[in-house]
């Protein structure tokens, strides 16, 4: 797996992509929490004392981008509802004063494909990542096959854990969360450039 920064950061281009006026913190957070949410499958392992031991499973997989995507924006959805106002969507404007009725359909869709993209985003880098133990590469195309995927020449960096604050272990994370930044910050910074100029132009 990458850090929890890159996916971090790949979760942000996902908002700055989708976002239509300026930035609104609570579906930010929520882009960066669904960017790493298939790494929730290392909790079963924390009861058996084996953290990895169900890491890699079908949390990193289509099928799961699609349920994933779904829920989340039924969430989100229900959230709205129960009107807590400051959970704002990056998409549907403030003061829209549409019915509920008219905005809930397009709301809906957009959203399944905003947390879709986020979750997207996790299973490909880690399909480009460093694999050493536990389940070796994702389940990509579950549940249309079984078979682990891994890329043959991944880009980044596998997280170390022990000994966890040996200088070795935090050398070699350190390394791999500057990859990332190096990777990701420019996509996001040449993506907030273009969006913000072309709100410039509308306005
Ligand atoms: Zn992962």
């Amino acid at each position: 797996m990458a850090t929890p920064i890159g996916h971090a950061l790949a979760g942000a281009i996902v908002y700055a992509g989708f976002r239509r006026a300026g930035w609104k913190t609570p579906s930010m957070i929520a882009a960066i929490v669904a960017a790493n949410l298939p790494d929730i499958d290392f909790f079963p392992g924390l009861f058996v004392h084996a953290l990895r031991k169900y890491h890699h499973g079908v949390t990193h997989s289509i099928g799961a981008v699609v349920v994933g995507a779904v829920l989340l924006a039924a969430v989100w959805m229900l959230a709205r509802r129960l009107r807590l106002r400051r959970l704002e969507l990056p998409f549907l404007k403030r003061g829209d004063t549409r019915p509920a009725s008219t905005t809930t359909g397009i709301g809906f869709l957009r959203l399944t494909l905003f947390f879709g993209a986020c979750i997207l985003s996790h299973v490909l880098i880690d399909y480009i990542t460093v694999d050493r133990g536990g389940l070796i590469g994702i389940p990509l195309l579950w549940p249309f096959g079984k078979a682990f995927y891994i890329a043959v020449y991944p880009i980044f960096g596998d997280v170390w854990r022990a000994p966890l604050f040996s200088k070795k272990v935090i050398i070699h994370n350190l390394c791999n969360v500057i990859v990332e930044v190096i990777a990701f910050v420019p996509i996001l910074v040449l993506l907030l450039y273009f969006r913000r100029r072309k709100e410039e132009k509308k306005r």
